[in-house]
């Protein structure tokens, strides 16, 4: 296995409980590739992912290899999920609870928008019955699977394919609210004005589900995984930087080779392609590809308290489009009001900052390294954050104990993400399900992909169904 990220672990955990000698090589000096931890003065932070949602893969994994995720994490519902500041000075709050959830909706848009709020979750719930089983949990032999009248007819019925950001117009006029229940395609660095009504499930698991923290930390998820797997004798070597995969072969940069039944590299699939598969793909033209925006992080160690902030805050500018489309369409840039995300883990887990200390998160999604951001742009993003947080919570920039900023460049070294996009391979429509490039290599047989680039796609629950589709390949391969 190249890679400890979430997916390489989960995948190790599923092949040794088969009974298979797994060697984990990971090129950094800790596991859990994106979903890592970071420290910064006297506080402790989620260095990527913060939100646990869709449940039922993080189950899966444990009840496939005779375990229960209770015994391993212990996790809270985070409700509300997320208080919601826009550019007027209104906000709300998000929450799984439909009577508050029609009463938050009320209370900012009126009661004719809150009165059809039933339909659009309806609807959703719906969509995401329908969709995950059929169209994402699967793997994909060739288009053709797609174009069975079945699955058009789900594709038709469900609008699977309409335009999110349109669609919505059908489900809401406040366009407060048409921000509220599409914004979470930016998870998978997509914007909601390109992305398809079927990546609405991405606001059911929000509103129908809840998001969830497993205390100690996102951390804890892959921690887990990988103590179970050193139980069923996985072995992880960390600083073990693969250069190339040759065959059933791996060179490390030590020139040490290792040879395996199979190989499976967790690293980011257009990186394991186009540099670890350089040699078997010598002839072949490199394939056009989309990829995801970035995101710029600011982890602050602050001296005082933000009361007005929840554990989780979304801000959004003046110009919500405006700014989704200097991040998606040419020319990009860094839009002047950027809609940013704000985390403070310690009000559910206190004892993740000292008393009298906030650790607060930003992420911020910009460009990634198609336009390469400069020192200006940096303090730009910076200074309007401070300004939104300090309109919103009183935010003083002279308590910043510490701050440590982390953007495109970094992802790009760190985690071998092309261009530095933090979300891996676009979602756009042709990148999407069966258009999402597969998890075998064609030139290398015996080689297969796991992660966020390949099916299904980005988000830890779907890396996890990632591994969970691996494994059935191998499976079906007779090679587990
Ligand atoms: C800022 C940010 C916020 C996010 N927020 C959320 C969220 O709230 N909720 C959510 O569900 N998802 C979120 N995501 C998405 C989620 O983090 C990813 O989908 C997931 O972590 C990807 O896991 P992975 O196993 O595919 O890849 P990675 O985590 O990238 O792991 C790949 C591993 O391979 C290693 N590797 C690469 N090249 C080599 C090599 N040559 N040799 C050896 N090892 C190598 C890397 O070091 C890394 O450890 C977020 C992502 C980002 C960037």
């Amino acid at each position: 296995m190249v890679g400890a990220g979430l997916g390489g672990l989960a995948t190790a955990l599923r092949l040794a409980h088969r009974g298979h000698r797994v060697t984990v090589l990971e090129k950094n000096d800790s596991t859990g590739g994106r979903n890592r931890r970071v420290q910064v003065g006297d506080c402790a932070f989620d260095g990527g992912p913060t939100l646990m949602m869709m449940l039922d893969p993080f189950k899966k994994l444990f009840t496939d290899v005779g375990e229960r995720l209770e015994d391993h994490m212990n996790i809270k519902l985070c409700d509300p999920s997320y208080r919601v500041f826009f550019a007027d000075g209104s906000q709300i709050e998000g929450t799984p609870n439909v009577a508050r959830m029609v009463d938050q909706i009320e209370r900012l848009s009126g009661r004719h928008e809150a009165e059809r709020y039933g339909k659009l979750l309806g609807d959703l719930a719906e969509l995401y019955r329908i969709s995950i089983p059929n169209f994402v949990r699967r793997n994909y032999n060739s288009m053709l699977d797609l174009a069975s009248p079945k699955a058009l007819g789900m594709v038709l019925q469900h609008h699977m394919l309409d335009n999110l950001a349109k669609r919505i117009e059908r489900y809401v006029e406040d366009p407060r609210l048409r921000m509220l229940f599409t914004f979470q395609t930016m998870y998978l660095g997509l914007s909601p004005y390109d992305a398809p009504w079927v990546y609405g499930v991405l606001t059911y698991m929000e509103y129908g589900e809840g998001i969830w923290y497993p205390m100690g930390g996102m951390a804890r998820i892959h921690e887990s995984v990988e103590e179970l797997a050193a139980k069923k004798g996985v072995e992880v070597r960390l600083n073990a930087n693969v250069k190339a995969v040759r065959g059933k072969t791996v060179e490390l940069d030590s020139g040490e080779t290792l040879t395996a039944d199979a190989v499976i590299t967790n690293a980011d699939l257009p990186y394991s392609e186009e540099t670890l598969e350089k040699e078997a793909r010598k002839s072949k033209p490199k394939p056009k590809r989309r990829y995801s925006c970035s995101a710029y992080m600011m982890y602050i160690d602050y001296k005082g308290e933000l009361p007005e902030l929840l554990h989780h805050n979304v801000f959004f500018g003046s110009d919500f489009k405006g700014n989704l489309d200097a991040l998606f369409h040419e020319p990009l840039s860094v839009p002047d009001e950027p809609a940013f995300y704000c985390c403070i883990s310690k009000r559910s887990d206190p004892e993740r900052a000292p008393e009298g200390h906030e650790n607060v998160f930003v992420l911020i999604p910009c460009p990634n390294n198609d336009y390469p951001m400069s020192e200006a742009d940096e303090r730009k993003m910076q200074e309007y954050v401070y300004k939104r947080l300090h309109q919103a919570a009183c935010f003083d920039k002279s308590k910043i104990v510490e701050q440590k900023t982390y953007g495109p460049r970094e992802w790009a070294t760190d985690y071998n993400l092309d261009k530095g996009a933090a979300f891996g391979l676009s979602h756009d429509f042709m990148q999407s399900v069966c258009f999402r490039p597969d998890n075998r290599s064609k030139e290398n047989p015996g080689v297969y992909y796991v992660g966020a680039s390949t099916v299904p796609g980005n988000g830890l629950p779907m890396v996890l169904i990632s591994a969970e589709l691996v494994e059935d390949r191998l499976v079906k391969a007779g090679l587990a």
